[in-house]
């Protein structure tokens, strides 16, 4: 899961990318409107946090110009307006939810699962089944049978969006787009680093192989006996 954050204060943008971070979702911050609006524009995200008063272009302005292109990306929008009207101009300009500044971090990320649970992005269920690999995502955690499988972060954003399409081919850029920020160097061989500790974790002593390399082309996750 990626999440653009369009905000101004630095100290709320580190507070909410910490935050977002630690939950396992990839981060990009955009200080301005404008490079918000191009981000939005021309990256894949699965979902915005928006304030609303910002430098160079309105966060208001921006959400109807994203809009008006057909962009439907979930935005919240974070203000320290909480007035009626200025709620209801949000949700007319296209706005899926509202935050009022100052808030917790705890009361964002229930919004922002709630979004992303309704735009069908994240399952309703809270666990992942493939073969005998359970993945839970309340408590992130991995288990084959009834062994436990610690994972780091990364790993679990890569095994999350290996079993969400399972049997189909999850590629390089697949990985990389929805676990690492834009600051990524494509040319690194990190996602094979992750992807050779992740194997060993969830197959290594197994029979049956669930993770396989598809030359030239990515990885997949399929029943195979070795
Ligand atoms: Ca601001």
């Amino acid at each position: 899961m990626r999440v653009l954050v369009i905000e101004d204060e630095a100290k709320v943008a580190r507070f909410v990318k910490k935050g977002l971070l630690e939950n396992n979702f990839a981060v990009d911050i955009a200080p301005d409107g404008e490079e918000g609006l191009f981000l939005a524009q021309n990256e894949k995200y699965d979902l915005i946090v928006l304030d609303l008063m910002l430098p160079k272009l309105d966060g208001l302005e921006l959400l109807k110009k994203l809009r008006k292109e057909g962009k439907d990306t979930p935005v919240i929008c974070l203000t320290a307006k909480g007035r009626f009207e200025d709620r209801i101009k949000g949700f007319n300009a296209g706005t899926d939810d509202y935050l009022v500044k100052p808030f917790r971090f705890a009361e964002l990320l229930a919004r922002l699962r709630a979004i992303l649970r309704r735009s069908t992005k994240e399952p309703k269920s809270a666990v992942l089944e493939y073969a005998d690999l359970i993945l839970d995502q309340r408590t992130r955690q991995a288990k084959r049978r009834d062994r436990i499988i610690v994972l780091t972060a990364k790993e679990y954003a890569i095994l999350e969006l290996l079993m969400r399409n399972a049997e189909e081919i999850v590629t390089r850029t697949m990985i990389t787009e929805s676990a690492w920020d834009y600051n990524f160097d494509f040319m690194s061989n990190v996602v094979d680093v992750h992807i050779r500790r992740l194997r060993e974790k969830v197959d290594e002593e197994e029979r049956i192989k669930l993770i396989h390399t598809v030359r030239g082309m990515g990885y997949v996750l399929k029943k195979e006996s070795s």
